[in-house]
């Protein structure tokens, strides 16, 4: 079939339908992220001029090196599969854009290791761990990141979560977040191997994928400041309390300090610094033309990201709502509040009843009651 995406045609295997099975080379679920992906590679070259080379390391398709490369990005697409590669380079050249791109066959970890690139993209169908160590080592500037993996991330897979990322995930009310920082941990500790430090930029979780983007320094000191942002999150599965507790050395709760109960899970080590810089999210949002067919959903998803509070976790109000008892209230309603009592709050991307808040469980309940009957 021929799709359309971003002003580039494209010639993927399959049929006009929302099925799983044509998903190996082009899947049409993805296009969101590959707007934003387009829209942050712009914001990003104003940010680190130097950046021309891009690496689509699983290049399938070829979408996004094609994308890339109408961008005016030196594009490296690269399968291991025949078939991708051949309908990459066919796709580069429906694009007249044959000359603007390479296409490798081979290997990518290998790739890799013999070749640096600006901005590398790993973009795998399940974890992308297996992966990282060559992309930090060869990596000049920016590493974007694509998980589909959600259940070993949130926990819901317990062990292929902590085989994948060497930490240990729990299934929280959190769950998409405790995806997002289990697999920023790993990456920031995948990093380090090469004293590389990481800053993530731009974050996002739907219900089927992570996507993050990761800055690199490439310093001992930078790799030791990424590290520093590691921890645990300890949490009651009774009340929904929860506290994060910085370094690598955890300290359980045995008991909850807010509900005396002893169902405490501790999840890490978790990445507790920010996972958003809402400056560079205000000029990634202003790189998305309404051509691109997600434009609204993907501005206003940038809007959410910028106004996220930087807290580790988020809750769910209709979560602790059901949890209390008692019936839900308007959110806005809710988070006024929360910030009449002094408390910080911001809505979450994570779904349309979740929010941010430097109130703990208690804090919020005793802010909010009062609109809660
Ligand atoms: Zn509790």
């Amino acid at each position: 079939m021929r799709v359309t995406e971003g002003g580039v045609e494209l010639e993927v295997p399959g049929e006009q339908t929302e099925g799983i099975e044509e998903a190996v080379f082009y899947n049409p679920r993805q296009e969101l992220n590959r707007d934003l992906t387009i829209a942050t590679l712009r914001a990003y070259r104003e940010r680190e001029e130097r950046a021309t080379s891009y690496l689509d390391a699983m290049t399938a398709s070829g979408v996004r090196g094609v994308r890339a490369a109408a961008d005016g990005w030196d594009v490296t697409c690269c399968d291991v599969d025949e078939e991708a590669v051949d309908l990459a380079r066919a796709n580069l050249e429906r694009n007249d854009l044959a000359a603007d791109a390479s296409v490798e066959h081979r290997n990518v970890t290998a790739l890799m290791h013999e070749e640096p690139f600006d901005v590398i993209d790993l973009d795998p169908y399940g974890t992308p761990m297996p992966f990282a160590d060559a992309a930090f080592a060869n990596c000049r500037d920016l590493v974007c990141v694509t998980a589909t993996d959600t259940a070993p991330l949130c926990g819901a897979h317990f062990n292929s979560g902590v085989r994948s990322y060497s930490a240990v995930p729990r299934n929280t009310d959190y769950h998409a977040e405790m995806g997002v920082r289990i697999l920023v941990s790993a990456l920031a500790r995948s990093a380090a191997r090469f004293d590389v430090g990481i800053e993530p930029i731009l974050t996002h979780a739907t219900s089927h994928y992570v996507r993050t983007y990761l800055e690199l320094t490439h310093k001992p000191t930078a790799a030791d400041a990424a590290i520093d942002e590691l921890g645990h999150c300890y949490h009651c599965e009774d009340c929904l309390y929860r506290e994060a507790d910085p370094g690598l050395i955890a300290d359980p709760l045995e008991t909850c300090p807010h509900c005396d109960g002893n169902r405490m899970l501790t999840a890490g080590p978790v990445w507790l610094g920010p996972v958003q810089d809402p400056t560079f999210i205000g000029a990634v949002r202003d790189e998305i033309p309404y051509t691109f067919d997600t434009a609204p959903e993907a501005r206003e998803l940038c809007d959410t990201l910028a106004a996220e509070l930087d807290e580790p976790t988020h809750y769910d109000q209709h979560k602790l709502c059901r949890n209390w008892g008692v019936p839900a209230n308007a959110m806005d309603e809710f988070l006024a509040d929360l910030r009449a009592a002094g408390y910080e709050a911001s809505r979450a991307h994570y779904g349309g009843t979740t929010f941010k808040t430097d109130a703990s469980v208690g804090e919020i309940r005793a802010a909010t009651e009062g609109n809660l009957d």
